[in-house]
């Protein structure tokens, strides 16, 4: 059975005067504080101290999550070919149905199949992660950093197999799952 708590409440508090006059003070101090602290900004000083509690886009990027799914990126072996096997988890799991594969015969029998073709139609995809997590090879992951991708065109949201694994630095170097998009490979555009 719910519990019924009935606050009183007097004349004062169901004025609700002193409570707007409480709640403008409260903006009203934020936003002098804030436009005392911008204008020092522009004099040089006060640097340390921040005008205001929002990130100042585009100048200030907001740090991504260390966990948030990103554009994704096909790993490689420590030769720079894919790792992936064609074993087509990905692409029949996936929900949006915009993974396309064509699997080859790879010329080392240890290894079986690898990816002759490999799109990704990021226009159609909605960023669930299946494909990653359905994946036995750890082949492809969404921790590139990257969250603005976009294109004129819908043929150019399509991510074949050589864009998707640039986006994965050469056996050298390794990509922290925090990496910030201008330490990555840059993007070009696929060929009509
Ligand atoms: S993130 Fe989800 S929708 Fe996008 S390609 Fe992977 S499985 Fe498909
Ligand atoms: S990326 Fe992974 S799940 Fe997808 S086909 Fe390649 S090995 Fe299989």
């Amino acid at each position: 059975m719910a519990i019924k708590k009935v606050v009183e409440t007097g004349l004062w508090e169901r004025s609700y005067v002193p409570e707007i006059i409480r709640g403008m003070a409260l903006t009203a101090g934020h936003f002098f504080r804030n436009m005392a602290l911008h204008t020092a900004h522009v004099f040089g000083l006060a640097k340390d101290r921040r005008g205001s509690a929002t990130y100042q886009f585009p100048e200030e990027r907001r740090p991504l999550a260390p966990r948030l799914r990103t554009l994704h990126r096909l790993t490689r072996r420590e030769d720079g070919s894919p790792r992936c096997v064609a074993c087509m988890m990905c692409e029949t799991v996936c929900p949006a149905r915009c993974i396309y594969i064509v699997a080859g015969e790879h010329p080392n029998p240890q290894i079986e199949k690898y990816p002759v073709r490999f799109d990704i139609d990021l226009g159609l995809c909605v960023m669930c992660g299946y494909c990653v997590e359905a994946c036995p090879e750890d082949a492809i992951r969404m921790d590139t950093g990257i969250v603005e991708f976009s294109s004129y065109t819908r043929e150019g949201m399509i991510y074949d197999l050589k864009k998707l694994l640039s986006l994965s630095p050469t056996p050298k170097r390794s990509v922290p799952a925090s990496a910030r998009p201008e330490d990555l490979p840059q993007l070009t555009e696929p060929q009509a």
